[in-house]
């Protein structure tokens, strides 16, 4: 933090701070005491990062790969040496517990180390002798100055499923977090900063809306990558390709998981509860629809019911807190008044989280685990993304109608099933409509050397992030065909 209480840019390899005329309080959702305030920054200061961006990338994409990289090496014992101080900031400004905090980071460096592949994941093709005495050959180079925009259920990961690429395949970058949550990634570019990258590789503003637009309307930002609801992935994505940007959008998600009758209870049970209640019901692979089919139901209900009822709620930091608040007033709020909606067009409040007094945080944005039965499969409750720590229970009387049930859904990003019949299985992931499938797997989110793929409303664009995706969308393909006749150098 600044003398004004603000959050720091870093713009050309230095720390800046923002004239911006707006700013907001970052708060600790588990007692809504203030943490700090974030610059919503202006035009101009995109323009300053874009141009330091810029002026970099002419340097570095000369740079050979495997120099590249070295500092992506110190990035990486950087963020391992500090991977508690960063996960208890984590904790501070989004309320997950200590040990999901943690796991964000390891996903951080898991990317960093993936992308540390760059010198064989950039390498082209070649064939020669396509017709006698022609060679053809494919290159591939960095796109220019790319950006990402960031949600705020993941502080410390989601920049790390994009720019540790970018900048490895000689891209120069501009990172924008969620204004929720700024705080993680300032102190992760203070560990950026003695890494040795040349100044104006990566940059960091902060800022919300006016902010995102400049990004989207920068003519040399060329590539974008976003990570949010779906209506502004939508937005982002229409907005930077009427810019002629190349861009990569993940949005909401509805995800759904089967249960079959012949699936292990105790464990369908234990795994789903980690997976519907981790990081409150805030991550984009959480379950919070399931479908029971045939009998089900009545086992599944009673212990999961049992697991919800005793989650320990409370601030991340403490011991043996399982759960911990929402991010906000008025998400705690939106999700309260859809549990209110789903009860009034017919579904049956099981177990209602709503409102729990958590001693020494009163004043917390929490709901505990609430789970509701009797969901209708066209029910607000059963399309919208609510985002907490809401189950909701449907039916089916066979494995196709739960799949046909679940591919009404406009989302796409999740889906599981809990069964032990290989068929089902098989079945199951062959007509999905999603894009991470998980199979007695309650969280199906893809390793760092896998593509994070959302299908249908939860993902515009073609490349994914991560993996060998994310070096296809930071690289453009360039074929050469050259011929070298013998007889020409006698000419000269
Ligand atoms: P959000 O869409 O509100 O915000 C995301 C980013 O967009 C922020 O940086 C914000 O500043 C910016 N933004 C917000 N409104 C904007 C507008 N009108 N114009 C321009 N920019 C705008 O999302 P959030 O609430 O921070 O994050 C939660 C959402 O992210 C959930 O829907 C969740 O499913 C989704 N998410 C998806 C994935 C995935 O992989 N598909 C991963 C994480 C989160």
């Amino acid at each position: 933090m600044n003398e004004k209480g603000l959050m720091y840019n870093y713009i050309n390899g230095e720390w800046r701070t923002s004239a911006a005329a707006e700013s907001l309080e970052v708060l600790n959702p588990a007692n809504a005491e203030t943490l700090t305030c974030v610059p919503l920054s202006p035009v101009n200061e995109v323009e300053q990062a874009a141009q330091a961006a810029l002026r970099a990338y002419q340097e570095w994409k000369r740079v050979p790969v495997v120099k590249r990289i070295q500092p992506l090496f110190k990035l990486r014992a950087l963020l391992e040496e500090h991977v508690d101080e960063l996960s208890r900031l984590i904790v501070l400004e989004s309320g997950k517990t200590f040990e999901e905090a943690k796991g964000e980071i390891v996903r951080a460096i898991e990317n960093v180390e993936v992308a540390c592949g760059m010198p064989t994941l950039m390498q082209g093709d070649f064939s020669e002798d396509i017709s006698t005495g022609i060679d053809e050959f494919m290159i591939r180079q960095p796109v220019g100055v790319a950006a990402c925009i960031c949600p705020f259920n993941f502080p410390g990961m989601i920049a790390f499923w994009f720019f540790p690429y970018a900048v490895a395949a000689g891209n120069t970058y501009i990172v924008k977090p969620s204004e929720r949550v700024p705080m993680t990634m300032q102190r992760v570019f203070e560990l950026i900063d003695q890494c040795g990258f040349p100044k104006g590789v990566i940059n960091l503003v902060n800022g919300s809306r006016q902010t995102v637009n400049a990004i989207l309307d920068h003519p040399d930002i060329r590539a974008i990558s976003f990570v949010g609801s779906t209506s502004v992935a939508k937005y982002v994505y229409a907005r930077a390709a009427a810019n002629g940007k190349r861009a990569q959008c993940q949005g909401g998600a509805k995800n759904p998981v089967i249960i079959m009758p012949d699936a292990d209870m105790e464990t369908s049970v234990r795994i789903l509860a980690d997976s519907v209640y981790g990081c409150a019901g805030q991550r984009c692979a959480a379950v919070s629809l399931g479908v029971m089919v045939g009998d089900a139901e009545k086992p599944f209900l009673e212990a999961f019911t049992e697991v919800s009822r005793t989650r320990t709620v409370g601030f991340g930091l403490d011991k043996d807190v399982q759960m911990g608040p929402l991010i906000s007033a008025a998400s705690r709020d939106r999700i309260e008044g859809l549990i209110a909606r789903g009860v009034a067009e017919g579904a049956t409040l099981h177990l209602d989280g709503r409102r729990p007094v958590v001693k020494g945080y009163e004043k917390g944005y929490f709901i505990k685990p609430t789970i509701l039965t009797h969901v209708s499969p066209n029910s607000e409750l059963a399309k919208t993304e609510l985002f907490g720590p809401v189950f909701s229970i449907m039916h089916a009387d066979s494995l196709d109608e739960a799949i046909r049930q679940i591919n009404t859904n406009s989302y796409g990003n999740m889906a599981c099933i809990f069964t032990s019949s290989g068929a089902s299985a098989r079945k199951f992931r062959n007509e999905v409509e999603a894009g991470d499938i998980g199979v007695n797997i309650g969280i199906a989110a893809p390793m760092a050397f896998f593509p994070f793929s959302g299908w249908k409303d939860s993902f515009f664009g073609t490349q994914h992030a991560q993996s060998k995706d994310a070096v296809d969308f930071f690289t453009q393909k360039k074929v050469v065909v050259e011929r070298w006749p013998k007889d020409w150098t006698r000419k000269f």
